[in-house]
């Protein structure tokens, strides 16, 4: 595994949203990064795999904006997702280090790696975050279950006093997606079941 597409001085950042209701417990914080190298077949944001050297901010400013959205939405939850945030493993420690002191409690990542191969490269990661979703998207595999794009993705606690929390939205039984009007278009935010945007 390499860092890629890591940048020395800053964070490729493609967008930031909140409230983010659809991507873990209660009401967050959205960060998506762009650039991703792992090209799964099915990609469900083959965009933001795409890196782009002028979506880098200094991961400071990323950072305060984050915490900024908490205050203003009292929501001291954090998804990253992307893209595949460990491709920008330098950035994405300093930016959890910037979180965690600005009192975000709850950082859920999306990675596309095994967890088995990130815990080896990067031994941080389980006593920073407090969540994670690992594995690739794989199109043959379908699931049922609304927190994931496919079967093979796994979950990972870290912080057990937020076990209640993470179990009841693990529970969920129905996908949700949160569509935010833009001015040309909407985003969709959250995990489509595949099929849900052909037609
Ligand atoms: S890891 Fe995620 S962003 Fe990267 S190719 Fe796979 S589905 Fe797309």
């Amino acid at each position: 595994m390499a860092d890629t597409l890591a940048p020395k001085v800053g964070l490729m950042a493609a967008f930031i949203h909140a409230p983010l209701k659809v991507l873990g417990p209660g009401t967050r914080v959205g960060l998506w990064v762009r650039g991703c190298t792992l090209a799964c077949e099915g990609c469900l944001s083959p965009e933001l795999a795409v890196p782009d050297k002028l979506s880098l901010r200094p991961v400071s400013q990323v950072a305060s904006e984050m915490i900024k959205l908490a205050d203003k939405h009292l929501a001291y939850r954090v998804t990253i997702s992307g893209g595949e945030p460990f491709q920008q493993a330098v950035a994405l420690k300093e930016l959890i280090l910037l979180l965690r002191a600005g009192g975000i409690k709850d950082i859920l990542v999306y990675s596309g790696y095994p967890f088995k191969e990130l815990r080896v490269r990067y031994p941080w990661i389980e006593r920073s975050l407090s969540a994670l979703v690992d594995g690739p998207f794989e199109l043959a595999h379908p699931t049922d279950l609304a927190w994931k794009g496919s079967e093979g993705q796994k979950f990972y606690l870290f912080d057990p006093g937020l076990k209640e929390s993470y179990d009841a939205w693990l529970g969920l039984k129905a996908r949700r997606l949160q569509i935010i009007p833009l001015l040309e278009g909407v985003l969709v935010l959250g995990i489509p079941k595949l099929g849900d945007y052909q037609g």
